[in-house]
């Protein structure tokens, strides 16, 4: 710029040539150049335009710059100037100085009318005579800032939108003074007052006591940071003042800084108390469903056993292997069935373990022998291990034995040996099912647990079953305090591995 403006031919100007000009004028033109922050001037009652460098960008590309040098500001500023002009003459008039912030002032620039925002002071610069000679302008171009805060409020609004939309409480806890602000509606919800912060245990006494040392417990859990910071829990609140229980998800995640010290947690919670009661019917459907079933079942076992004790299996060889077959078939519906009602006394909370202390190797055995499949072409080998003494339900933990045998021979195409073995392992005793059957995808493993989860590929298809074999036995592994693992590759085949505490014989004190 003092490049151009030294180049000016300033004799065509009302300032005349540079020589002509005040002291104070190239002073003023002297500290615009030099600094390095956006400075503009006018000067004279025409209001001649001086700038810096740093004033350059804010004119844009192919605007204004540089016919705003030496111009008048009336024609330069047409499309702004019933905005600047008050500002102006306030100024040149001996008036106070002016201060504006964030102000829209759209320009002509870069081809086209720009919103531009800007910050900027208007002040006096005396010439000479003690008279007001220009107006020195101090700016800076605040647009990017402005729009960033704008981005920022539209994303908000966004948010806000869609959590008002989808009806969620929003929960931002620091872990630090252990309290945590909450929208509105989580307040309302744990009936807490609308005040800005809460202390976490004023909400975590809301909670439904049955819950609430779980929910306490996962909480900590999410704040060390081997767990990753994942939270995910359902329970009950029951606030005072409101006396019908909301059951609600609770879903979010701690961050960590680089001391691996939670920082900040935070999440949502969902209202899931509709579909809470919405399983609760499906479980009694299952069960009315499943209980109806079993009644004329269990007649139709009694005939056929009756039928099997009348025939003569000598002379009636045809009638006596059919008899054989039926009898088969009608344990099987009955084996399905009693899942089904296993699963719906599971979730209702129904399940009551009978235990005793045995050795698991014993059961094994017993499970093996008595097999609920016949076992027509896979050899079932026994590996047992030292003796282990478990404390547990003797019948539950067969089922959870049968179920994984049954597995293993039901994705087993071909007759590969499955084999059954038992192990120590700390203070735990490990009973694993291996088989080489058809193997399960990686992306499956993880829900194999789960209730109702079948894997859908063309075999799973062709196998009958209702996915819930393997919930029941995780269920009630977990039961017993003990865990469930799968190992599995494709067409290589699986290993379901459980695990219960020994029993270490200790007298209870
Ligand atoms: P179901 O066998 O009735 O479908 P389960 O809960 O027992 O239900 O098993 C869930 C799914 O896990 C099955 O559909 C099957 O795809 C898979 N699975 C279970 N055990 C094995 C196994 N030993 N080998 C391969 N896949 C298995």
């Amino acid at each position: 710029m003092g490049d151009l403006i030294r180049n000016f031919d300033w004799s065509k100007s009302v300032l005349g040539s540079p020589e002509k000009w005040s002291q104070s004028l190239l002073t003023t033109v002297n500290i615009i150049l030099r600094s390095k922050f956006p400075m503009f001037l006018w000067w004279g009652k025409e209001l001649i335009q001086f700038y810096n460098d740093a004033y350059r960008p804010s004119l844009g590309n192919n605007g204004k710059h540089p016919a705003a040098l030496g111009q008048q500001a009336v024609m330069c500023w047409q499309e702004i100037w019933p905005t600047i002009q008050p500002l102006i003459d306030q100024v040149m008039a001996g008036g106070d100085s002016t201060w504006s912030e964030d102000q829209l002032i759209p320009i002509y620039r870069n081809g086209r009318m720009e919103d531009v925002y800007w910050t900027f002071s208007y002040s006096g610069v005396d010439d000479e005579s003690g008279e007001i000679g220009g107006v020195l302008v101090i700016c800076t171009e605040t647009t990017k800032k402005v729009n960033a805060y704008h981005d920022v409020e539209h994303t908000k609004e966004e948010l806000e939108f869609a959590i008002e939309a989808a009806e969620l409480g929003t929960w931002d806890l620091n872990p630090q003074t252990n309290r945590f602000i909450g929208n509105q509606r989580l307040k309302s919800w744990f009936g807490l007052s609308v005040g800005e912060e809460i202390d976490l245990s004023n909400a975590t006494a809301v909670i439904a006591e049955p819950d609430r040392q779980r929910v306490t417990n996962a909480i900590i859990e999410a704040m060390k940071y081997k767990s990753g910071g994942h939270y995910d829990i359902d329970y009950v609140i029951q606030p005072l003042n409101n006396p019908t229980p909301r059951h609600v998800r609770a879903k979010g995640k701690a961050l960590f800084n680089t001391n691996q010290q939670a920082t900040r947690f935070s999440g949502i919670l969902q209202d899931i108390t509709e579909q809470k009661k919405d399983e609760v019917r499906k479980n009694d459907f299952i069960a009315m469903v499943s209980h109806e079933l079993k009644t004329p079942l269990t007649s139709l076992k009694a005939y056929v056993q009756v039928l099997m004790r009348k025939t003569n299996i000598k002379s009636d060889e045809f009638s006596a292997a059919t008899l054989i077959k039926l009898d088969t078939q009608v344990n099987k519906m009955a084996g399905l069935i009693n899942g089904f009602l296993d699963v719906s006394r599971l979730d209702s909370g129904k399940i009551h373990l009978d235990k005793k202390v045995f050795l698991i190797n014993d059961l094994i055995l017993e499970v093996i022998e008595n097999f609920s499949i016949p076992l027509v072409i896979n050899p079932l080998q026994f590996d047992p291990g030292p003796d282990l003494k478990v404390m547990a339900d003797w019948e539950k933990i067969g089922q959870v034995i049968d179920n994984l045998i049954s597995n293993a021979i039901k994705y087993t195409v071909g007759a590969m040996p499955v084999v059954v073995s038992c192990h120590r392992e700390d203070d735990k005793a490990v009973i694993r099912v291996a088989d080489q059957g058809l193997g399960i995808k990686k992306s499956d493993l993880p829900h194999l647990f789960e209730r109702f989860y079948r894997v859908q590929d063309e075999h799973g298809r062709s196998i009958s079953g209702f996915g819930i074999g393997l919930y029941l036995c995780a269920e009630l592994i977990h039961f017993h305090n003990g865990e469930i693992y799968v190992e599995s590759e494709l067409g290589k085949g699986s290993v379901f591995s459980f695990s219960l505490p020994l029993n270490t014989d200790r007298p209870i004190s």
